[in-house]
């Protein structure tokens, strides 16, 4: 990639992150002068509604994005919060382990069913239901799961929950599933 072009590297999940190959973009900064690492207080931090998040930049870069970028573009009470956020990582532990332990009960559910999957590094579980996943979109809405259709066709993706979400929602998808 030429050095005038920009590489940001979007790591909204990166926290959820457990495998050993996850990459450590912190490391490449000090060899690419033009690589941008974004992160998010939105996601594991659970401070979406707060819309703060922050940037790794290059030195050489500080100048033309504060001209840029939008003034007054986070709050007081934001910049509070994910500090505060910032300083309770037993919580983020928690979380993480939570996720893990989430998306094991959907690995467990899928292997037995042979359904296709990716392996997960984020909150989220990406499968192949063999089915109008649209279809399974609309009955699983109507027992009160919004999952996402609509990025491959037949894909669902769904988010991890607590341990009883998860189970209440891989148990009324199987049934669902054995209903046809
Ligand atoms: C959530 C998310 C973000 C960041 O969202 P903000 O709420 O705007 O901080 C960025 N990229 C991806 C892929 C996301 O899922």
């Amino acid at each position: 990639m030429p050095k005038d072009v920009l590489i940001i590297s979007d790591e909204a999940y990166f926290e959820y992150a457990t495998t050993a190959e996850y990459p450590d973009t912190f490391a490449l900064l000090d060899q690419f002068p033009n690589l941008i690492i974004m992160r998010t207080f939105s996601k594991i931090y659970g401070l979406a509604g707060l819309r703060i998040g922050y940037a790794i930049i290059p030195d050489a870069l500080k100048e033309p994005l504060n001209i840029v970028r939008l003034p007054f573009n986070t709050s007081s009470v934001a910049q509070s919060a994910a500090t505060a956020a910032l300083a309770d990582q037993a919580f983020i532990e928690k979380c993480v382990t939570a996720n893990t332990e989430g998306l094991k009960q959907w690995y467990d559910f899928l292997d037995a069913r042979g359904l296709a999957y990716y392996k997960s590094d984020a909150n989220f579980i990406f499968f192949d239901t063999e089915r109008d996943a649209t279809d399974l979109f609309n009955q699983l809405l109507q027992k009160g799961f919004i999952v996402r259709a609509g990025l491959k066709p037949n894909w669902l993706r769904i988010t991890i929950g607590s341990n009883k979400e998860n189970q209440d929602c891989i148990q009324t998808l199987a049934s669902i599933l054995d209903n046809k």
